[in-house]
C-alpha cells in the first residue's frame, strides 16, 4: 500500500538522519537523503551533496539543480514529479570525490530507497551513480545509453554541474535527456517483465 511505503520511507530518512556510518557524520551539517514521491516513476541519482544541499538537506538546491530543472521542464517535467537523490547522504569536505568507504557505507540506503519507491526509470547523473549500477565503465562511453537492470530502464548520462562548466557536455546532456520520455512509455508498456537478457555486445541499443 502507498501509505506504508511512504511510512517507510520516512522512517528510512529518520534513520539516514542518524547515520554515523563514516566519517562524514563528522563534518555533515545536515543529511540529504533525497526527495520526490514514494510513486514516482523516474528517480534521479546524483552523486553527494554540495555546500547549498549540506545547509538545508535537500537534494540539487544550487546551480546544478537550477540546471537539472531546466531540463526536466525542457521535456515537459517538473522536479516535483520525479525522485531525486544521491549515492552518498552527506556532503564529502570541500566537495571532494566520494572515498570508496563512504561509498560502501551508504549503499545500502540507496539500495532500499530504490526497492521502496520501485521507479520504471533511473537516471543517473555522472559516474559514482553510474558506478552503483554499472560498475567501472567510461561515462563518456555509456552515457546516453539505456539498459535494462532488475526490471527498470538505467539511463546514464553526465552530471548536470559537469554540463554547467563545458559545452560538450551540456550538448550531450540536452540529447541525452531528449530520451526520457520514450524510454519512460518504453518502460511503461514493459512493466515488470524484464526482456530476454541479451549478449554484452548488444546492450546498448536505444
Ligand atoms: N550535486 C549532486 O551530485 N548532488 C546534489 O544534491 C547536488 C549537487
Amino acid at each position: 500500500m502507498e501509505a506504508d511505503r511512504q511510512a517507510a520511507l520516512k522512517d528510512l530518512c529518520a534513520e539516514i538522519a542518524r547515520c554515523r556510518r563514516c566519517a562524514l557524520a563528522q563534518t555533515r551539517k545536515l543529511t540529504v537523503p533525497g526527495e520526490g514521491p514514494v510513486d514516482a516513476e523516474v528517480m534521479f541519482i546524483g552523486e553527494a551533496p554540495g555546500y547549498h544541499e549540506n545547509q538545508q538537506g535537500r537534494p540539487f538546491v544550487g546551480a546544478a539543480g537550477q540546471f537539472l530543472e531546466e531540463l526536466l521542464a525542457s521535456i515537459g517535467m517538473k522536479r516535483e514529479q520525479v525522485y531525486i537523490g544521491n549515492v552518498i547522504k552527506c556532503r564529502p569536505p570541500n566537495n571532494r570525490d566520494p572515498q570508496a568507504d563512504e561509498l560502501e557505507a551508504c549503499r545500502p540506503y540507496l539500495t532500499r530507497q530504490i526497492e521502496l519507491i520501485d521507479p520504471r526509470l533511473i537516471v543517473t547523473l555522472g559516474r559514482f551513480s553510474m558506478a552503483y549500477f554499472l560498475g567501472h565503465q567510461s561515462i563518456s562511453r555509456v552515457h546516453g545509453q539505456a539498459h535494462w537492470q532488475g526490471g527498470r530502464l538505467i539511463l546514464p548520462i553526465f552530471h548536470p554541474a559537469a554540463a554547467l562548466h563545458q559545452n560538450k557536455y551540456r550538448a550531450a546532456i540536452e540529447q541525452d535527456f531528449r530520451q526520457i520520455p520514450a524510454l519512460l512509455n518504453q518502460a511503461r508498456q514493459a512493466g515488470k517483465v524484464e526482456p530476454p537478457p541479451v549478449a554484452p555486445q548488444q546492450l546498448t541499443l536505444f
